[in-house]
């Protein structure tokens, strides 16, 4: 029985800029994308006959054609014509409808997975190219690492890894649409437009602080409004010590970089005390370079 167990990584957005909205809706963006090392766990088994069979831990989530795992396979089944099928079971940790591209990454792995125990062994810019037709930040979940992401999020250069540091990941219990999120933004009349530029620049320097003091999130102005608790945890966090503490992507979840692995730690406790989020972790990045 051929099987493969693959761990599916979240990303944060260090810095999140919105260009314009273009005539066709979507919008433009500019982001700073970190993979971190929380993850959910995928266990793939080669099938015969030519079915797509999900088991997942959380009752909630589709295991049908709306999984984005099984879109995946779909995919390469449909554009290689393969006549095997897939048994997946998908171990969630990554908070659901949370700003870290959960989905995103689980359709990434199934692609890596599936194209590996298809026997099609497609390298990574055959596998981001497929990805971008599941949607825009796929590519982006098979590169994983630091990177600058355009367009609508399928232009990705990659840059070198952050410094070390700790990061303290909190979800509230809330959960935000995306579309919401980016239906309701002003795009035209943003102020204030992230330093996406100094970023990477600290980056390049290796400067955590650099990095830090950059961090901003354009979609804040949409999602806190509607969830308080947002701007409460990102307070919390900078009280106990973080360098600095922004929304991922449209929210709700709340990270925090610290220097000190025991602020985290002392973070978490408050934010869990006080009941501001029911899945909080502390966690490093991952670095695409040594691939860890
Ligand atoms: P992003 O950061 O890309 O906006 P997100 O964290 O906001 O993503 P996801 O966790 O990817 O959102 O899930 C959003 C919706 O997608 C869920 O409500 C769920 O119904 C659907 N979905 C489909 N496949 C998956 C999957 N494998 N894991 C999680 N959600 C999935």
């Amino acid at each position: 029985m051929e099987t493969l167990q693959l761990k599916a990584y979240a990303k944060i957005n260090l810095g999140l800029d919105v260009v314009r909205r273009r005539e066709d809706g979507y919008h433009e963006v500019r982001m700073i994308m970190q993979t971190v090392k929380l993850f959910d766990k995928l266990t793939f088994r080669l099938l015969e006959e030519r079915e797509i069979r999900i088991k997942t831990n959380l009752g909630f989530l589709p295991v049908d054609k709306n999984n984005l795992v099984y879109k995946a396979v779909k995919l390469l089944q449909d554009t290689y014509g393969i006549e095997k099928g897939m048994e997946i079971d998908l171990f969630k940790c990554i908070p659901v409808a949370a700003g870290m591209a959960g989905g995103s990454t689980d359709c990434a792995a199934a692609l890596v997975g599936a194209s590996r125990l298809f026997g099609l062994d497609l390298n990574k810019k055959e596998l981001m190219e497929l990805g971008v037709k599941l949607g825009a930040d796929v590519p982006y979940c098979v590169l994983r690492g630091t990177a600058l992401s355009e367009g609508i999020g399928e232009v990705l250069t990659p840059l070198p890894p952050i410094p070390d540091c700790h990061i303290l990941i909190a979800k509230p219990a809330v959960s935000v649409s995306t579309k919401f999120v980016y239906e309701h933004l002003d795009a035209e009349g943003i102020k204030a437009h992230p330093d996406i530029d100094g970023m990477i620049a600290a980056i390049k320097e290796g400067s955590l602080r650099g990095i830090t003091d950059r961090m901003e999130n354009v979609l804040e102005t949409v999602t806190i409004p509607k969830y308080p608790v947002i701007a409460e945890i990102k307070s919390c966090m900078k009280k106990q010590g973080a360098l600095n503490a922004l929304m991922s992507g449209s929210g709700p979840t709340v990270f925090g970089i610290f220097e000190r692995e025991e602020d985290a730690y002392t973070a978490k406790r408050l934010i869990q005390e006080r009941k501001l989020a029911n899945q909080v972790y502390v966690v490093l990045p991952f670095n695409q370079k040594t691939n860890r």
